[in-house]
């Protein structure tokens, strides 16, 4: 290389290639967590599932999961409270019948309070004691209108979730800000509503540039908020229905992320190695960053969410 160079003139414009290689960030490697750190804390969040197919996807994915002992694994709740027996019955089930510790979601669409309060009053007596308590969308889309009687939104339901018992409530949280927030500053006052009211953490909607959610923590920590705020992660293996939902929930696809997908429609092999890498490189950041707590967006599928857990320190029996 050296020797190459000798023989270009000062003056000479360097050829491209060799002038990034001059010129360009130089890269080592993201400091690997040492054998003294602490392994991160994990959570997964399944869905509901409304088929007989779907139900046995689901318990293989939680039976694989489970012996990456996390701290707890939660389970939607279909827009609309639309999967409220289904959600019920999968934490009943994931309580009985496995050691894992479920979080049930509850939302404020579509009811009035009492009736909500009911849910969770049984929740509570099948022995349940963690909620991610959310206001919800209208079900097909359309602006959402608080229903008469019911909570508006989704701090009073962590007030009223707090009357019911004392639940260990989380709530979400909008590193890019929710779409029908008037304001960050605005979102960022909600969220201390919420933990004001009652709730202890956080879970962020997942986001895809680590440097989102590290920046959001700082406005947070600025604004007072200082329970935890769990990044919320979300492996993607499908990218085109990905773009699609960010669309709809606020979260921003990288035009790099875009580019490391491209030309592996057709090609699923590729395209999973390239989703597991994408999804490590983001996780790993933030890890580096001092990230310590992970909430996973399993889509009821366990292999990228184990393997990033792998590459996270997180192991089989590991506590
Ligand atoms: C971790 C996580 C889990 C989720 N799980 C589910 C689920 O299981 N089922 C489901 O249907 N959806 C779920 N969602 C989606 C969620 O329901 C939607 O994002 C919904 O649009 C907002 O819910 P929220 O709890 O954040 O609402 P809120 O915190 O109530 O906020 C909603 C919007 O209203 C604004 N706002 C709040 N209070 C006021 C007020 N007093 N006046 C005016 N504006 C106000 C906020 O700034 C925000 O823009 C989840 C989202 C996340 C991040």
């Amino acid at each position: 290389m050296y020797a190459a160079m000798d023989t270009i003139p000062n003056d000479a414009p360097l050829p491209a290639t060799l002038e990034r290689w001059l010129t360009g960030p130089r890269f080592n490697r993201l400091p690997a967590p040492s054998a003294h750190d602490a392994v991160p804390e994990l959570s997964f969040e399944f869905f509901p599932p409304r088929t007989e197919a779907l139900e046995a996807q689901l318990w293989a994915c939680i039976r694989r999961l489970e012996v990456l002992h996390p701290r707890f694994v939660s389970v939607t709740y279909g827009a609309g409270g639309t999967t409220q027996a289904r959600t019920h019955a999968t934490v009943a089930r994931i309580l009985r019948e496995t050691s894992l510790t479920p979080a049930a979601h509850l939302t404020c669409v579509g009811a009035v309070s009492g009736a909500i309060d009911d849910v969770a009053r049984e929740y509570w007596d099948v022995g349940v004691r963690h909620i991610v308590a959310l206001r919800g969308d209208v079900p097909g889309g359309g602006d959402y209108v608080p229903h008469p009687g019911g909570y508006a939104y989704a701090s009073d339901l962590v007030a009223g979730l707090r009357r019911v018992a004392d639940f260990e409530i989380m709530v979400a949280a909008y590193p890019e800000t929710h779409p029908a927030a008037a304001s960050p500053e605005a979102d960022l006052d909600n969220l201390k509503r919420k933990l004001d009211a009652g709730a202890t953490r956080a879970i962020t909607n997942y986001f895809f540039d680590a440097d989102v959610f590290l920046r959001f923590l700082d406005r947070a920590l600025a604004a007072g908020i200082t329970a935890p705020i769990v990044p919320g992660i979300m492996p993607v293996s499908n990218f085109a229905q990905a773009r699609k939902f960010s669309e709809m929930c606020g979260a921003t696809v990288p035009p790099w992320m875009a580019r490391l997908f491209e030309g592996t429609e057709e090609d699923p092999e590729t395209r999973r190695i390239v989703a597991a890498v994408t999804a490590a490189e983001q996780v790993r950041v933030l890890q580096a960053s001092g990230v310590d707590e992970f909430h996973f967006y399993t889509l009821n599928r366990p292999d990228l969410t184990y393997a990033i857990a792998h590459i996270l320190g997180v192991r089989p029996g590991g506590k």
